[in-house]
């Protein structure tokens, strides 16, 4: 025996997302197949690995430990220590530790897996037609966890007592349920039923029953793996104007769940990026093109060529498909601008009048978490829209370590985050803080988070604007260090982090509104920004918003604007010649806000530009969603069309100004001369590009910079994000976009926590 043959023994400590996606009975098969002794254990921070024998074995199991790890796990550190071997036999698998550390990364919710679904449909399996099926490689995770580290007496599962079969399976390292924390069966797991006008019925008559509900045109709440759904048939116009009279949403696209792909084949002209999104284990809601001819009614997503569309994701669902229609309306169970309905009683309280009858279940939702949505773009990650389902509390890596740093995000699709030595979890999205309701939801949510991670941050960054609610709250809490963070500045810090960049570089930042610190409302900036400041290199030429919020509601009121700096006091007359017509009362006050400036102060919002050239082109002059004009203006525009209007650069005492009234003015007087809207928001678009390309070309000489960050609601456009970055590495610059956190609102606490860490290490160093 030479030395070489010894035993050696190492201690592993691997982290990532390594707990409850089946890791341990993976290295318990890999430590059997290598003859190896030892253990594996889940602790508070990582799992905890101890292997002993043969040196070259060692080896082979930490390779394979990296190559082979289950498909769910990811391994984002292995730190390997040597160890005295200790004459050890046989392979054990330990009892959970808690230490207090960095947490331990928790698995979002998966869809059913393919294994699990096989099962449901076997009339000879013990799961047959079984809603809540799930096994180590899929189920619920994140919205049943009420704490770590993650096992079943610490998720909602812990009401169920495990049958004798289903803990056999869960004790066996070989089975595929081996501690699948929410394993169940019909013998001893949840359970659901149907409430409908005083009958209740069970299990399969549930299922039944809400399918015929749904053919007949009714409305009905499904409790789903975050919260409740209002269900309809899709092709129904009578139930799908009930929903939408019922919710109090007028015209905001209703995402849709297909009964397969090939009904999502029906609806929409789906390539490769959306069939692979559509199919992915995160089942977000997908943006597609629309087939002309798709069997839907018209009001389910009216003005939009696109349609939301997501597959089923919980057997629960697609057991209802065997029944309900093939396409159903599936939007959040809520009113209009109201938080998610999660719990039975809430739903029975909440929803009587929006449903007409309830699919419950009694697995609690710990945490409600929305649906995801993605946008697909041609050749490109995908742009996150919304990041909750599937996604959430995936870690976001951040360029710098730091002590924990709480963000609380924004007012509108507001999301928060905590970050700790360098990895960031971006809340689920929560919506606009702008209620009671939403906003005990939101404390309640950063509440849960930090009991997740085990942090409670002693610093806080937020939002610069006095009034959001989430800037309220910051301020309201006590013994903690608070870091104010400019709106545009935490746009661009969150697409530096997110790729893992710290600047400097050109930040673009494109949104509605923001607050800037010079009493101007900002939202069309180029900013030259690191993680630690920013100062303004540009932005686009200011117009008033007649009204303030009474402008952002009405995009006639923009175009107003747009015509005011233009024409001067004709503005009226080229309103009419337009088809804007003000009444008589609302014409004398707009003309005073906007020769007085009264209530009415200056904006360099890209968002409101686009709201000014919807209503010029009558695209969208009623606005009842936020950002409705700006996506109805990129539904309307034709591909191909080419050409632009001209528009200069000069300079001005905060940056250059980017003329945008002198696109605002070629897009009017093109359609004057009886260019199709469609053409005319192409060329639209077009100029956008081109002008903050050449802006950029000219900040790009001042001050020497070849980084340019994307961010901001208006880069939700495919035209623009994808027009703009082609333009701009083009012209030989590095673009960075999200693809991580959505560029809209729900990416500014990312960006704050950024921007805290890099100021407090800068701190340090100094
Ligand atoms: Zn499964
Ligand atoms: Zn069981």
């Amino acid at each position: 025996m030479t030395t070489k043959d010894l035993p050696a023994r190492k201690k592993l400590q691997v982290t990532g997302v390594v707990q409850g996606v089946g890791f341990r009975p993976f290295v318990y098969r890999l430590a059997k197949q290598h003859r190896l002794a030892g253990s594996v254990c889940n602790t508070s921070s990582c799992v905890e690995i101890e292997i002993e024998g043969p040196p070259a074995s060692l080896e082979n199991f930490i390779h394979q430990l990296r190559r082979d790890a289950p498909e769910l796990a990811r391994i984002d550190g292995l730190k390997a220590q040597e160890a005295q071997p200790v004459g050890q036999e046989g392979f054990a698998i330990l009892e959970s530790r808690h230490l207090e550390a960095t947490a331990a990364l928790i698995p979002a919710d998966v869809s059913t897996c393919e294994d699990c679904f096989a099962e449901v449909r076997d009339p000879d399996d013990r799961r047959y037609r079984y809603p809540f099926t799930n096994c180590t490689n899929c189920g619920p995770r994140f919205t049943i966890i009420c704490q770590v580290p993650y096992d079943r007496p610490h998720t909602t599962m812990a009401a169920f007592a495990m049958c004798p079969e289903c803990r056999a399976e869960y004790e066996n390292p070989e089975d595929r349920r081996f501690h699948a924390e929410p394993t169940a069966c019909p013998v001893c797991g949840p359970q659901i039923w149907l409430e409908d006008q005083g009958r209740r019925l069970e299990r399969d008559e549930a299922l039944r029953a809400a399918g015929e509900l749904l053919k007949k045109g009714k409305i009905v709440a499904v409790k789903g793996l975050g919260g409740f759904h209002l269900a309809a048939d899709a092709r129904s116009a009578t139930a799908v104007a009930t929903l939408r009279a019922r919710k109090g949403r007028v015209a905001k696209p209703f995402a849709l769940m297909v009964r397969d792909l090939a009904e999502a084949e029906r609806l929409c002209l789906l390539g490769d990026p959306e069939r692979a999104l559509l199919l992915s284990r995160e089942r977000p809601i997908v943006l597609a093109r629309r087939r002309e001819d798709a069997p839907l009614s018209a009001s389910v997503a009216p003005g939009n060529r696109y349609l939301g569309l997501m597959l089923p994701y919980t057997p629960l669902h697609f057991l209802l498909f065997d029944h309900a229609p093939p396409a159903l309306v599936m939007t959040s169970g809520n009113l209009s601008e109201e938080p998610l309905v999660y719990r039975n009683e809430e739903a029975r309280a909440r929803l009587s009048s929006l449903a007409d009858a309830f699919l419950m279940h009694n697995r609690e939702i710990q945490v409600p978490c929305d649906d995801s949505v993605v946008r697909p773009l041609a050749g490109e990650a995908a742009i996150p829209i919304r990041r909750a389902r599937g996604f959430v509390p995936n870690p976001i890596y951040l360029p710098l370590a730091s002590e924990p740093i709480l963000g609380v995000g924004a007012e509108q699709k507001n999301t928060f985050c905590v970050a700790a030595h360098g990895v960031a979890l971006l809340s689920q999205h929560l919506g606009d803080l702008d209620t009671v309701e939403t906003f005990d939801y939101y404390r309640l949510a950063i509440h849960h988070f930090k009991a997740l991670c085990r942090k409670d941050p002693r610093v806080v960054a937020h939002d610069l604007h006095p009034l959001y609610f989430s800037t309220r709250y910051a301020r309201g809490l006590e013994g903690v260090e608070l870091v104010g963070v400019q709106h545009h500045h935490a746009h661009i810090a969150a697409c530096l982090a997110e790729n893992r960049r710290t600047g400097p570089c050109l930040g673009l930042a494109l949104d509605g509104t923001g607050y800037g610190p010079d009493g101007t409302v900002w939202g069309g900036e180029i900013l030259v920004a690191d993680l630690v400041g920013y100062f303004r290199a540009g932005h686009l030429a200011h117009v008033r918003l007649p009204g303030g919020e009474a402008a952002i509601r009405d995009p006639r009121r923009l175009t107003a604007a747009y015509l005011y700096e233009i024409y001067g006091d004709e503005f009226t007359l080229a309103a009419r010649r337009l088809g804007i017509d003000f009444p008589p009362l609302e014409e004398r006050i707009l003309r005073r806000q906007l020769a007085g400036g009264i209530n009415s102060p200056l904006t360099s919002s890209a968002g409101r530009l686009c709201d000014a050239v919807a209503g010029a082109l009558d695209v969208c002059r009623q606005r009842t969603y936020e950002g409705q004009p700006a996506v109805e203006l990129e539904m309307a525009a034709v591909a191909a069309a080419d050409g632009c209007y001209p528009a200069a650069i000069r300079p001005g005492p905060d940056g250059l100004i980017l003329d945008s009234l002198a696109i605002f003015k070629g897009a009017v007087e093109d359609f004057w001369q009886g260019t199709a809207p469609a053409v005319v928001a192409a060329r639209f678009h077009n100029s956008l590009v081109q002008l903050l390309a050449a802006a950029c070309v000219q900040a790009r000489e001042e001050h020497r910079l070849e980084l340019v960050a994307l961010s901001g609601g208006v880069f939700q456009n495919a035209l623009l994000v994808t027009g703009l970055k082609k333009r701009l590495e083009e012209l030989g610059f590095e673009v960075l976009s999200h693809s991580l956190a959505p560029p809209n609102d729900g990416c500014i606490a990312l960006g704050q926590v950024a921007v805290a860490a890099a100021r407090r290490l800068g701190r340090e160093r100094a």
